[in-house]
């Protein structure tokens, strides 16, 4: 009896979630293969909602994911555990114990055999070795992290609120005026708001939200200029102050030194300058990355020294014509992913991958939580299209729409983000606890 072959696929996000879905559909349900998805965490949550998480703006026990429901409905298998290396003479992912909250071992280090190997774990911020960012700062790379911004947020909000006597404002510095860094800096405003709406003694003059970018603009990657100008404009009328031109060289557990020497107060510090991916990716297993540890791959997405295995996503290094990678995006992991897929099941079938990817920028949409939408689309065509307003929204939300359609089916998928209308609705806006 011939064996069936095995494909894993590590990291289950925007981009693994949507190849193990294809092909659990297309392999897994048929008996052609088995699908093994490998995550460290037990459920799903879109990486672009994150900023979302820290401010409580989404309750993760809505939106979660639970992966091994979602494997027994799509036809994959699900194993939960960290990859920490893989050995390609065996054709074997290694994966970390695991352990819990007391520190008692629950599975112990483990290997799982491959015939092809996805790698899609994603990216992680780019602290570039700056002293102290590691210790003194918050990330925004996972869940477990967003919700431990969220913790502190609202425990300092608590003793702020608490006060008789209001000694200072919170000060929030956020590092890194890319997407991530402008949206995280509008959607604590919307939360100072909703807590006061639930009757918090606080208000948004009270917070002081920095926005810090060492470029001479925001939104440095997007193209048109005017779209920076814009969004500059909306964070001011916000309150946020918007600082340019100035570069980070330390942080400390209270404040910020610019490379002026200038020493900036800090209650709370959100780092968000860019990605890597993660350490242990250089090099892993012998295979090729760049000089942030990405996995080098061919235009077909398999690694650029083994044709069984391949990468995608953040974590990916995908070479476009002027000689830059493709940039880490949802639109590009989900692009890659659907395609990948296509090429693995050729492989199944005895066939070389033809599939080539060729990243087509559909646009760039920030959201300033409820209070404005801006961005281009299309950007492929002369530099894009400039949108505002509803139309910007719904064009925002429809790359969340896409992925839970994709990983549900129309009906169900639309039911969904329905569900979540209606729960936004009828819960409190902010998650309090
Ligand atoms: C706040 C925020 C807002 C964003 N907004 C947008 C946006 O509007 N539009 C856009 O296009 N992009 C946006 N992005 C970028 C987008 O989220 C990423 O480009 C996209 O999620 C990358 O997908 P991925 O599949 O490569 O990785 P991810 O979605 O990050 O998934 C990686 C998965 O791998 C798992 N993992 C990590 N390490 C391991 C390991 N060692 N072993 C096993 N599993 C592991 C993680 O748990 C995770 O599930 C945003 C990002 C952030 C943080």
């Amino acid at each position: 009896m011939q064996t069936q072959p095995n494909v894993v696929i590590v990291g289950g996000g925007a981009g693994g979630m949507e190849i193990a879905t294809k092909l659990g559909h297309k392999l897994g349900r048929k008996g052609k293969a088995k699908v093994t998805l490998v995550d460290c965490a037990d459920s799903h949550v879109w990486k672009p909602l994150l900023h979302e998480v820290a401010t409580g703006a989404l309750d993760v026990g809505i939106d979660a994911l639970n992966y091994r429901s979602h494997a027994a409905a799509h036809g994959y298998h699900f194993q939960q555990g960290a990859m920490t290396d893989i050995d390609r003479q065996q054709r074997q992912v290694i994966l970390a114990p695991i352990f819990d909250d007391a520190g008692r071992e629950l599975l112990p280090a483990r290997h799982i055999d491959y015939d092809y190997l996805v790698i899609a774990i994603g990216s992680i911020a780019n602290d570039f070795r700056i002293p102290g960012v590691r210790e003194h700062c918050e990330f925004l790379d996972s869940t477990e992290e967003a919700m431990a911004i969220r913790k502190r947020l609202l425990n300092k909000f608590m003793r702020y609120a608490s006060q008789e006597q209001l000694e200072d404002k919170i000060k929030i510095a956020v590092v890194g005026a890319g997407a991530t860094g402008v949206e995280m800096s509008a959607e604590m405003h919307h939360a100072v708001e909703q807590l006061r709406g639930f009757g918090y003694k606080i208000d948004t003059s009270l917070l002081e939200v920095t926005l810090i970018e060492a470029d001479d603009r925001i939104l440095p990657k997007v193209e048109k200029p005017g779209i920076s100008e814009s969004v500059t404009r909306e964070l001011e009328k916000l309150g946020v102050n918007v600082m340019t031109n100035t570069r980070i060289t330390q942080v400390d557990s209270n404040s910020l030194t610019t490379s002026e020497g200038v020493e900036l107060p800090a209650d709370m510090v959100i780092w968000s300058t860019g990605v890597k991916a993660p350490d242990f990716l250089k090099n892993i297993g012998g295979l090729e990355s760049n000089n942030i540890n990405q996995v080098m791959v061919k235009q077909n997405m398999q690694t650029t020294l083994d044709e069984r295995i391949f990468s995608i996503g953040d974590c990916a290094a995908c070479p476009q014509a002027d000689g830059s990678f493709v940039p880490p995006r949802g639109q590009s992991a989900r692009q890659m992913a659907l395609m990948t897929a296509d090429n693995i099941m050729l492989m199944i079938d005895g066939q070389a991958p033809r599939h080539e990817y060729v990243y087509k920028d559909l646009g760039s949409l920030v959201n300033l939580s409820r209070f404005h939408t801006v961005g281009n689309l299309m950007s492929f065509i002369g530099g894009g299209v400039l949108v505002e307003g509803k139309i910007a929204r719904f064009v925002y939300t429809s790359l969340y729409r896409r992925h839970l359609i994709e990983l549900h089916g129309v009906v169900r998928g639309t039911l969904l983000m329905l569900a979540k209308g209606i729960s936004r609705i009828i819960h409190p806006h902010l998650k309090l606890h």
